[in-house]
């Protein structure tokens, strides 16, 4: 089985430039900086307190960006699997989208005004529609059980969101500005320590062995610029990592267990991809194909193009790099 990853797209270029957004690294919050944040939620006057940490919780330690959270929905949490389907299309008039159909107009002279409204809402990029586990703390899993006790979807605009993170901020008087998108590159930081450290075997939560195991979608089907529906990813092969001790559990796309290889990370940086921040991009780009060898005992072989230069990975059943061949153009 193999999955040819399509050209660079237009899609996925007229995304690129969204998805490669600099500018935040620097405003990532540490994690004292996030518990004051979140302290600070509580002295706000209600309903105020509870909306403006549902909104630090869900962008900071989850990544959801202030589009997705103005559109939440209840319906979306999936109770059973603890997780969050950010969907490619819902039906939407607020103001917001209202605003950014005619804007999609001012750019594209082929689209109706009726016809951008009736698409939105829809996430920033195609890849960003996507699956959040939420089960990666039991605060953050109350915080949503609360907020669908109470509401069907946010109940508040997009412009909200900012200014219940700004009273948050100016409340817990951190430094510099505090705003959605910062949230989002410091949930981005959190997950990258804690699946950087499940990857390397160690529990993030309590140090404990973690076990690793491939999970190889059975009925795996890409239409060009969506994801499988029955894994909900690009690659058939995801690896399942989970804690020996505690249970923690991730799923872990396949490229992201190289990461832990100094190589891998020269040709990633060689090529300008930040291997940190532009994992989607890497997923669309730069992984061009994956297939899987043997079942028995497990091997995946991983080929990882740009321009010409050729990374040629075999992975193991834990996940571990076995070989890796780099053939320059
Ligand atoms: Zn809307
Ligand atoms: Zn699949
Ligand atoms: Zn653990």
């Amino acid at each position: 089985m193999s999955h040819h990853n399509q050209p660079a797209t237009e899609w996925a270029n007229r995304h690129r430039r969204a998805l490669t957004t600099r500018h935040t690294h620097e405003d990532v919050l540490t994690d004292r900086q996030f518990e004051l944040l979140l302290e600070a939620c509580l002295t706000l006057p209600a309903p105020h307190d509870f909306e403006a940490r549902f909104i630090c919780l869900i962008a900071g330690r989850l990544g959801l960006r202030a589009g997705e959270i103005a559109h939440f929905q209840t319906a979306w949490v999936n109770w059973n699997r603890r997780t969050i389907r950010i969907p490619q299309h819902e039906p939407c008039r607020c103001g917001y989208c209202r605003r950014q159909a005619r804007q999609e107009t001012t750019h594209n002279d082929d689209l109706s005004i009726e016809d951008a409204v009736a698409s939105r809402w829809h996430p920033k990029t195609v890849a960003s529609a996507r699956l959040i586990p939420f089960d990666l703390s039991l605060r953050l899993e109350l915080c949503i059980e609360r907020f669908a006790n109470r509401y069907d979807a946010f109940p508040r605009s997009r412009s909200t969101i900012n200014r219940r993170v700004e009273a948050a901020a100016s409340a817990a008087n951190l430094p510099g500005r505090v705003y959605p998108h910062c949230l989002r590159a410091t949930a981005a930081s959190y997950l990258k320590h804690r699946i950087m450290s499940a990857v390397e075997g160690v529990c993030p939560d309590c140090t404990g062995t973690m076990s690793v195991t491939p999970q190889v979608c059975g009925d795996h089907h890409v239409e060009p610029g969506r994801r499988c529906e029955s894994c909900d990813t690009i690659f058939e092969v995801q690896f399942t990592i989970v804690c020996d001790v505690c249970q923690l559990m991730y799923g872990v796309p396949s490229n992201r267990c190289l990461l832990t290889e100094p190589r891998m990370l020269v040709f990633l940086e060689d090529h300008d991809y930040d291997p940190w921040y532009d994992w989607i991009l890497i997923e669309l780009e730069v992984v061009e194909r994956q297939t899987t060898l043997s079942e028995d005992p497990f091997e995946l072989e991983m080929v990882l193009e740009v321009d010409g230069d050729r990374l040629v990975v075999t992975l193991d059943e834990k996940g571990a790099v076995t070989t890796l061949h780099r053939v320059p153009r």
